[in-house]
């Protein structure tokens, strides 16, 4: 009977890892999911400085042009200052160049402005990228990490399918179906140790006789609470 629920153990082992194993199927890609979301994230907020940088160049190169713009403009209304005869004319365009001078000098210090808080922006940019590169790497390993337990995943189920079928033929039939019976009303255990006169599947205790029992007798028990095929382990010697 000992070599009996020695083989049952084994069997609920192979059962235990089939139902971890298809429970990773469905939570590691969630998991991956999850974590690349998350990775996201903290990117989005590291790179607050490097997108605050980015819009100042743009900002500034705006700038430019409009300078740059008026600045012809000035020219070319200069030009035509020479050829006007007509003095209200010319006051108007005297004037014209007075607005464009006035705002092309506040362009440019908004330009010097921008370039300013861009000269303090490039130095958090700096050490941003070097604070994304060390999270960067350290995301890739975890992923790697998943990503490995995933793909072994399907060779591992064959593993344990194959393991399991082969111990399911040393198994006496009515004792194969009775573990069967058991495992599929109690979430999939069908033998459980016991230690200390407590069922470690529903943490009830095992009364003193029956506890006695179990470590001298060679029967196959049950517990009284859940059913389940008990054995007694000494979870102190035992990982
Ligand atoms: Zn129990």
């Amino acid at each position: 009977m000992k070599e009996k629920i020695a083989l049952l153990i084994n069997l609920q082992e192979c059962d235990s890892q089939l139902v971890k194993l298809s429970s990773k199927k469905v939570k590691l890609p969630e998991k991956i999911c999850k974590m690349e979301e998350e990775f996201r994230l903290y990117k989005e907020g590291v790179e607050q400085n490097k997108r605050k940088y980015e819009e100042l160049k743009t900002q500034r190169a705006e700038g430019e042009a409009n300078v740059k713009k008026l600045s012809d403009g000035m020219v070319k209304t200069r030009e035509r200052l020479l050829e006007v005869k007509n003095n209200k004319e010319y006051q108007a365009m005297l004037k014209e160049i007075e607005t464009s001078e006035k705002t092309k000098s506040d362009l440019e210090s908004r330009i010097i402005a921008f370039m300013e808080e861009m000269d303090k922006l490039i130095v958090l940019v700096k050490k941003d990228e070097e604070i994304l590169k060390q999270a960067e790497s350290n995301h890739e390993k975890e992923m790697k990490i998943i990503e490995d337990d995933l793909n072994a995943i399907d060779a591992d189920t064959v593993t344990w399918t194959e393991k399991r079928a082969v111990l399911a033929k040393s198994i006496p039939a009515d004792l194969l179906a009775q573990y069967e019976r058991i495992r599929k009303r109690n979430n999939g255990i069908g033998v459980i140790p016991v230690w200390k006169a407590v069922c470690s599947g529903c943490h009830m205790n095992i009364p003193p006789q029956l506890y006695n029992e179990l470590q001298r007798s060679n029967d196959l028990l049950s517990c009284p609470n859940c059913n389940r095929i008990m054995y007694f382990q000494n979870q102190e010697k035992s990982s």
